[in-house]
C-alpha cells in the first residue's frame, strides 16, 4: 500500500489531526530538552519517553544493554562507562488484525555535552522559542525527531485509525558514543520490515544517503617529568601528543584523496574527518608535563571498514611513537567508544521512496539528499539485520555546536510525512 492507495478522507483525517498536534509536539519537545541526558545521565530523558509512549496508549518495556552478551557482536562498540541504571526504551504497538508491514521508529535521547555554556544565547537546557526555531542542546539531535516519530503515530489515532502491522517505538541511549543502545534494542525485539529514523538534516530537511563510520582511539603518552631548568632532560607528553595529534592529520589527508572516496560522497569537500576532540595533562606551568592524554574521532568511508582503520591507527600510533622526540615516552593506545561501519541508505527502498513521496504530499518540498559526514544509529538496521531504513529529519543548525535549534515549521512537516508514512507503509485499520 502506498500513500497514494491511501484514502482520500484517511489521508485528510491524518493530516488534521498532525496539525491539532503541533502544540503538544513544542510542548513535549520542551520537555525533552530540559532534560540534560548527556554520557550517563539519560535517566531523565528515559523517564519523559516512558511517559509519551504511556500517552500514546502503550505500555513501555525497558530494554538493558547487556554488554556480555553483545560483545562479540560485530556492531558492538567498546563502552566508555557501565550501563548500569541506563536502559533503554521501547513499546510495541499490534493491531487486532494484521495485515500491513511492520515498521520501527527509532530515536536517540543522548545528547552530546553543550560545550561552553556561556556561549550559548539562552541556556542549553531551557529550551527557547525564537524566530520560529526551538533552541537547547539536543534540540536537533534528536529530540525533535523522537517526537515527531510519537505525534505521527498519535495523529493515525486521533484520526481514528491504527496501523495494521506492527509498529516498534524506540528510544535509545549512547548514539553519539557507542550505538551499543540501538543494537541492544533492535536485537531485542523482532525484526521489522523497515525502519525510520528522524534524524536532523544540516540547515535543511535531508534525507540520509549514506554516513561514514567512526572509529574512536585515546593516546595517553607518559613522557619524563623534569623542572624546566633542565626542559631538555625531559620528554613533554604534551608536545609529544601534538606530534602523534600531526601523524592523525597526515592519515587525514591521505584518506580524503579522491581514489578513497565513495560515490555516495562525490562532490562533497573533505568527507572523512579526523577530529581532536579532547586533550588531558600536565600537572604545573612550571614542571615538563609528564602525561597527556588525547581522544581521535576517526572517520571511515564506505568501502573502508572500521577494523581496517582501526588496524591503520595501530601502525600510525606505532610509528609515530617512534620520532625522535618521543624518545624516552611511553605510548599506549586505547579503543574505547565508536568501532562503527559506514553505511549507505539506498534511495531505491520501498521505504526510503514512500518516505519521499510522504514528504512530498505533506509538504509540497522535496528531502534533500544528504551524504553524512557523521554517523547515526540506521547502520544496525541495514548492516546487522537487512532492515532497510529511511534516516530523514527537520532542518537543524548548529547540533554539536553553540546555539543548536530546529525549525519549528520543519518539525511539523516532517511529523507529517512520518504520519502518513507509517499509513502508506503499515496500512491502517479503524481504531
Ligand atoms: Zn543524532
Amino acid at each position: 500500500m502506498t500513500t497514494t492507495a491511501l484514502d482520500h478522507g484517511a489521508r485528510r483525517a491524518i493530516l488534521d489531526a498532525c496539525r491539532s498536534l503541533e502544540q503538544p509536539t513544542l510542548d513535549w519537545l520542551f520537555r525533552l530538552v530540559r532534560c540534560p541526558s548527556t554520557l550517563g545521565n539519560e535517566h531523565g530523558a528515559l523517564a519523559e519517553m516512558e511517559r509519551l509512549y504511556r500517552h500514546l496508549g502503550l505500555e513501555p518495556v525497558r530494554v538493558p544493554v547487556v554488554a556480555s552478551a553483545l560483545e562479540s557482536h560485530p556492531g558492538w562498540s567498546p563502552p566508555l562507562i557501565a550501563y548500569e541504571g541506563r536502559d533503554n526504551v521501547a513499546a510495541v504497538f499490534r493491531p487486532r488484525q494484521p495485515r500491513g508491514r511492520s515498521l520501527a521508529l527509532q530515536g536517540h535521547v543522548d545528547v552530546v555535552p553543550e560545550g561552553a555554556a556561556d556561549m550559548w544565547a539562552s541556556p542549553p537546557y531551557a529550551p527557547e522559542l525564537r524566530e520560529g526555531r526551538i533552541y537547547g542542546r539536543g534540540a536537533g539531535d534528536m529530540k525533535a525527531g523522537i517526537v515527531s516519530y510519537c505525534m505521527a503515530f498519535e495523529a493515525l489515532r486521533r484520526a481514528g485509525l491504527q496501523p495494521a502491522a506492527e509498529v516498534q517505538l524506540q528510544a535509545v541511549i549512547e548514539e553519539e558514543c557507542t550505538g551499543n543502545g540501538a543494537l541492544a534494542t533492535m536485537l531485542a525485539l523482532p525484526a521489522t520490515d523497515a525502519a525510520i529514523i528522524p534524524e536532523p538534516g544540516p540547515g535543511l530537511d535531508g534525507l540520509y544517503t549514506a554516513e561514514v563510520g567512526v572509529v574512536w582511539a585515546w593516546v595517553t603518552v607518559s613522557g619524563r617529568p623534569a623542572h624546566v631548568r633542565e626542559m631538555q632532560a625531559g620528554v613533554n607528553a604534551i608536545e609529544a601528543a601534538g606530534i602523534i595529534a600531526a601523524a592523525f592529520k597526515e592519515y587525514e589527508a591521505e584518506q580524503n584523496r579522491a581514489e578513497h572516496i565513495h560515490a555516495a560522497f562525490h562532490g562533497i569537500n573533505h568527507p572523512v574527518n579526523v577530529n581532536l576532540g579532547t586533550i588531558e595533562g600536565g600537572e604545573w606551568n612550571s614542571s615538563v608535563p609528564t602525561r597527556a592524554r588525547i581522544g581521535l574521532r576517526v572517520g571511515v568511508m564506505p568501502g573502508n571498514t572500521a577494523r581496517r582503520v582501526k588496524a591503520d591507527i595501530e601502525a600510525l600510533v606505532a610509528g609515530a611513537a617512534t620520532h625522535e622526540r618521543l624518545r624516552g615516552a611511553k605510548v599506549e593506545l586505547a579503543f574505547r567508544g565508536f568501532l562503527a561501519d559506514p553505511c549507505v541508505f539506498p534511495k531505491e527502498e520501498p521505504i526510503v521512496q514512500l518516505a519521499m513521496r510522504c514528504y512530498a504530499d505533506a509538504t509540497g518540498g522535496s528531502l534533500r539528499d544528504y551524504p553524512a559526514t557523521g554517523l547515526t544509529d540506521g547502520r544496525h538496521f541495514v548492516l546487522h539485520r537487512d532492515t532497510p531504513c529511511a534516516v530523514f529529519g527537520p532542518d537543524a543548525v548548529d547540533i554539536h555546536g553553540i546555539d543548536e535549534n530546529v525549525g519549528v515549521e520543519s518539525v511539523h512537516g516532517i511529523t507529517r510525512a512520518i504520519a502518513l508514512a507509517i499509513a502508506g507503509w503499515c496500512g491502517v485499520e479503524h481504531a
